[in-house]
Order: structure tokens, then C-alpha cells, then sequence
């Protein structure tokens, strides 16, 4: 059996990170999606336990003090965290799981899991991103601000991630992902038991 992959993918807000994530899903529903808590109000439209896991400030710190969080960061006043137990399921199960998660959390999650598969979403342009990000009419004029002036800062952090895919059209940013997701698959690490049962045969031949 196949070793089970994390796969972060982290990207300035309004990248588009949720739109290829989803089509991702849509298209390898075999890939398990870490659900995110977060303090910040829902967007309308959004459900609790579906998008995220709304809860309060309180009730996140008590996750944060009794270690039920992989990683958790404090993104534009708000905390978000990735639920661990999920996480070391899915894996200790064989099965791929994926987070969208911001820098800080990503940067905390290569310390502790060196081998997951690291990508990171660009933008064609910032020009782009501005435009992104205010037609998906969610933010005020301030968080607007706010988020890209967090973006240079974000996408300087590119370089720490394996992969860079430029989010261009979705489409082609999906296959990308999946294609370097398949690749992935061969790595010789996730396969051990695979090679130890070819040595098996070697060895009885
Ligand atoms: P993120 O999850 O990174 O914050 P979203 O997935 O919410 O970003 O996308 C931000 C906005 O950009 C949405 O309105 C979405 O429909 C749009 N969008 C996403 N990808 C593309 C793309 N490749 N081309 C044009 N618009 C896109
Ligand atoms: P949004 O509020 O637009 O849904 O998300 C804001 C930012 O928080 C995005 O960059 C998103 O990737 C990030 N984020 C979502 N879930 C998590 C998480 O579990 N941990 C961390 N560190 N960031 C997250």
C-alpha cells in the first residue's frame, strides 16, 4: 500500500485557491479535503462544517491549548487552524489529503511534515489578483487593502514551496496540480512497501 500524501496548497487571497481546489475535488473526489476552523464571520453561502468550522475565539484558543490543531496562524485578525486528527487519519490510511492554508500555517507544517507536497498559486499578475479579488465582491474596501498589501509579502514566500503554478485559467492550473499530484505518487519514500515486497521476490527467486 501507498504511503498517504498531504498536499498544501497556499496562494495570496483571491488567487483562486478555492476555485481550483474545488474543481480538484470535483475531479479526484478520492482525495480527502482537510476542513479548516476559523474565527471569521461566514460568508453568505458558506456552511459550518462544509467550508469551515465557524467557531468562536474561546472555543479555538481551547483547541489551540489542548494540541488539536496540525497548525494554526492568525490571517488578517482572524484565527485559522487545520484540525490534526483528520489529517494523521487519512494518512495512516493510505489516502491523499489536501489544505488550503495561508503562509504561516504552510511554513509551520513543512517543520513538522517535511515530506507533504508543497504548491504554491500565483497569480498572473497582480493587476489580476486586484481584479479577482474585488469581483468576488466578499471584501470591504479595507480588508481589500489589506489583503493585497499582503500579497507581495506572501508571494515572496514562493520559493519555499516545491511547486509554483501560475493560476492562469483553472482548467489548466487543475491538470497542473493533478499531474504533479500523480508524479508525486512515484516517489520512492511513499512506496516502501511496494519495494520491500519486490525484495521479497528477489530474494526467493
Ligand atoms: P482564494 O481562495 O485564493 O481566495 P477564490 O477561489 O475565491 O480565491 O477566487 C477569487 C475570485 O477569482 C473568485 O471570484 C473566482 O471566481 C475568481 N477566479 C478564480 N480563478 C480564476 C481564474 N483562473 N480566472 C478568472 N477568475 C478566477
Ligand atoms: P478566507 O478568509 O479568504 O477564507 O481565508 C483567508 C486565508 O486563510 C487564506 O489565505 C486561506 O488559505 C487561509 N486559511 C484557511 N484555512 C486555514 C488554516 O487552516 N490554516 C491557516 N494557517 N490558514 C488558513
Amino acid at each position: 500500500m501507498r504511503k498517504g500524501l498531504l498536499i498544501l496548497i497556499s496562494g495570496p487571497s483571491g488567487t483562486g485557491k478555492g476555485t481550483v481546489c474545488d474543481l480538484l475535488r470535483q475531479k479526484h473526489p478520492e482525495i480527502s479535503y482537510s476542513i479548516s476552523a476559523t474565527t471569521r464571520q461566514p460568508r453568505p453561502g458558506e456552511q459550518d462544517g462544509v467550508n469551515y468550522y465557524f467557531y468562536t475565539k474561546e472555543k479555538f484558543r481551547e483547541m489551540i491549548a489542548q494540541g488539536q490543531l496540525l497548525e494554526w496562524a492568525e490571517v488578517y485578525g482572524n484565527f485559522y487552524g487545520t484540525p490534526k486528527q483528520k489529517v494523521l487519519d487519512r494518512l495512516d490510511a493510505g489516502e491523499d489529503i489536501l489544505l488550503e492554508i495561508d503562509t504561516q500555517g504552510a511554513l509551520n507544517v513543512m517543520k513538522v511534515m517535511p515530506e507533504g507536497l508543497f504548491i504554491f498559486l500565483l497569480p498572473p499578475s497582480l493587476e489580476e489578483l486586484a481584479a479577482r479579488l474585488k469581483g468576488r465582491g466578499t471584501e470591504t474596501e479595507e480588508s481589500l487593502h489589506r489583503r493585497l498589501g499582503a500579497a507581495v509579502d506572501e508571494i515572496k514566500l514562493a520559493t519555499k514551496y516545491r511547486y509554483v503554478v501560475v493560476n492562469d485559467k483553472v482548467e489548466d492550473a487543475e491538470e497542473t496540480i493533478a499531474n504533479i499530484i500523480e508524479a508525486e505518487h512515484h516517489r520512492s519514500d511513499l512506496n516502501e512497501s511496494l519495494l520491500a515486497k519486490l525484495q521479497v521476490w528477489k530474494e526467493n527467486k
